[in-house]
């Protein structure tokens, strides 16, 4: 199975004036803030980065010098990563590694494409329910599907969060119905 996480380590948090979580940027773009005094390194990444005249650490974690207004995304998208994203990599029926995409209420009988109709799961699960609905087949939803929330889904979307912004972000476990 192909490894879908994406690597972690590849971008830089962004923080407003203010500490909040804006978005996440490349080393880069992260470090040439820091060097236009835009922003100020907040958190070390590993490693040096050297240009012309300087060197800085690579920077994990930046705050803006200035305070800027975002307009926030509320709404998530529904992608393949991000529903794997949303369910941890795991299939909703067997906690197994997921590989699929399953709509609960099968789409062949008017299911809809949306987050509260899909699940990651695995082959297997997949496809012996084939269009039976969980109901159907005696077995039971892990979670109940719903789109995800919160800042560090706003932030991150499907993206792999670096340990070292855990004191920005919310990285708890996603979410479990009862
Ligand atoms: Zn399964």
């Amino acid at each position: 199975m192909p490894d879908i996480r994406p690597t972690v380590g590849s971008g830089a948090l962004v923080l407003n004036a203010t500490y909040e979580p804006l978005c996440v940027v490349s080393v880069r773009r992260a470090a040439i803030l820091v060097l236009s005094a835009k922003a100020v390194c907040v958190a070390d990444g590993d490693g040096i980065l050297h240009s012309a005249r300087d060197a800085l650490p690579v920077p994990s974690v930046v705050r803006l010098t200035r305070f800027v207004r975002v307009p926030y995304r509320t709404h998530v998208g529904l992608s393949r990563r991000a529903i794997f994203a949303r369910d941890g990599w795991r299939c909703a029926y067997c906690r197994g590694p997921a590989e699929t995409i399953d709509h609960v209420f099968p789409r062949s009988r008017g299911g809809r494409h949306a987050w509260e109709n899909v699940v990651a799961a695995c082959a297997r699960c997949n496809h012996t329910k084939g269009d039976k609905t969980p109901a159907e087949m005696g077995w039971r939803l892990h979670a109940l599907p719903a789109p995800p929330k919160g800042t560090a889904w706003r932030v991150l979307g499907h993206r792999a969060p670096d340990p070292r912004w855990a004191d920005w972000l919310d990285l708890r476990e996603p979410e479990v119905a009862a």
